[in-house]
């Protein structure tokens, strides 16, 4: 059983429920019938037994039919009759059918029966017959009448129903396991219909789906929802081939030209300020390419849930205001004015090391994108059970059709600010914030700068959450 298909099991279970049922009803029908056949048996011999006694007349104790025998009542009720007396079991008078059958009873049984008058039953030459056993009075002398029938219909109704029964059996059966596979094949149509359209949805395929029927039945829900687990798969799939093709991108750009300009410096012989001149640039490469090689495995890391993120309390106003302090030599070098605003302590629970980073490359791309004479501020407030972080410039600001997108992984606006950086600062600021359960939003416009907000609660634990 355990390794048939879902429609043979059907079809058995189907089969099985109607023999049961079959069963049962045959049985309650059989013991009903017996019932009630009984017990028309047994009125008609209180019937016979009333009505002959009726027919009969004492005379001096001596019993007589007073009735001519050629009445039929008569005839049938005497036909297997036995008088005795009931004082002495004597037996009186007896029907010749009654004799054959050896139906007498013996003196002793006579008065044991007088005791208590009841129906018995004998079985002869394969018949079987009932008795009823009455005691009547008569000229005040108590008398056992015993009379009888064959149950030769009864058996033979017994029979015919058993034979009904068997007879209806096997084609009901054969019948309800005909219709359990013919309606198991249908319901499992569709399920055929699905697994072939699943076998077709390869990795290489991930935009097909699987048929939906409208039906809005169990396994239409189902095949939405593989459907979704499906487009699910297919966006990350797709992400995960775009960001490939962007780190091959990022790579490829920068060694193909380091390779170029060392062989371009190695036709010929060159000056010692031309090799320095050469070594310096590549070193610049060098450096950018050691911070994309970093920032990659961090994200890797941060994807794979592998970085784990402290719990510590610690005041967040005092670390954005050191963290202005470390980055005010670069602003000044970029003559863009960083001011910190000075607020009371703000106690957060969180790991100041990466809510550090988060910060530095807020602070990083708000002097790199703020042009010379500009401005960039730096504040922390208390909003509750929050912590209120903005980070505002008076830079190039960022276009509004790039804003759903500077969060993404590579994005860069495409500007020649832009082209200097890896376009990944932003991806590892807003997993550092989410996994301290935070928002991080931004209001931008163009020529005007950009505005960062940080929102984040005070005291919910930080956890090693997962990139996106
Ligand atoms: P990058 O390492 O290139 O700075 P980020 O992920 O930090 O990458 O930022 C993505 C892009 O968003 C940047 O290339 C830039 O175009 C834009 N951007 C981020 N911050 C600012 C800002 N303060 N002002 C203007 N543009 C910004």
């Amino acid at each position: 059983m355990k390794h048939l298909g879902i429609r043979a099991k059907l079809t058995l279970s189907y089969a099985a429920t109607i023999a049961l049922v079959l069963v049962v009803i045959g049985g309650v029908l059989f013991h009903l019938m017996t019932l009630r056949l009984d017990h028309a048996v047994n009125e008609r011999l209180k019937e016979l037994s009333t009505g002959l006694w009726g027919h009969m007349e004492f005379r001096n104790g001596e019993p007589t039919l007073s009735n001519e025998p050629e009445d039929y009542f008569v005839r049938i009720a005497a036909r297997w009759s036995q008088l005795y007396d009931a004082e002495n079991g004597r037996l009186l008078a007896e029907s010749e059918e009654s004799r054959l059958l050896h139906a007498t009873l013996s003196p002793g049984e006579a008065k044991r029966t007088t005791a208590k008058p009841t129906f018995d039953e004998l079985a002869s030459e394969g018949v079987q017959f009932r008795f009823y056993s009455t005691v009547y009075r008569a000229e005040q002398h108590p008398y056992l009448l015993r009379v009888g029938v064959p149950l030769v219909q009864v058996r033979a109704a017994r029979q015919e129903l058993i034979r009904t029964l068997l007879l209806i059996f096997p084609p009901s059966v054969l019948l309800a396991g005909l219709a359990g596979r013919w309606m198991a094949g249908n319901a499992l149509k569709p399920v055929e219909e699905l697994r072939i359209a699943a076998h077709q949805i390869g990795i290489s395929r991930l935009d097909r789906r699987l048929p939906l029927r409208g039906t809005r039945d169990e396994l239409d829900g189902l095949a939405k929802t593989f459907n979704q687990v499906f487009a699910r798969l297919e966006e990350a799939v797709g992400n995960m081939k775009q960001f490939t093709a962007s780190i091959s991108h990022e790579l490829r750009t920068p060694l193909a030209a380091l390779q170029g300009e060392a062989e371009v410096v190695l036709m010929r012989p060159q000056t010692p300020e031309e090799y320095r001149r050469v070594l310096t640039s590549q070193l610049e490469e060098f450096h950018k390419l050691n911070r994309l090689t970093n920032r990659l495995l961090e994200l890797a890391m941060a994807e794979a849930g592998e970085i784990q993120l402290e719990n510590r309390t610690f005041d967040i106003a005092a670390l954005l205001h050191s963290m202005c302090e470390q980055m005010e030599p670069i602003a000044a070098s970029q003559h863009v004015s960083l001011e910190a605003r000075w607020t009371e302590p703000i106690q957060l629970v969180g790991d100041p090391h990466w809510l550090e980073r988060a910060i530095l490359n807020l602070l990083d791309n708000a002097i790199k994108f703020t042009p010379e004479g500009g401005k960039v501020c730096a504040e922390a407030t208390s909003q509750g059970n929050f912590v209120q972080v903005e980070i505002s410039d008076t830079g190039t600001g960022i276009p509004q059709e790039a804003l759903p997108h500077i969060y993404e992984r590579f994005y860069r606006v495409d500007d020649s600010r832009s082209r200097q950086g890896v376009g990944l600062g932003l991806a590892i600021v807003k997993w550092i914030i989410e996994a301290h359960h935070g928002t991080i939003q931004v209001k931008s416009e163009v020529g005007a700068g950009s505005h960062f907000t940080i929102l984040l609660p005070l005291t919910s634990k930080a956890h090693a959450a997962t990139a996106d």
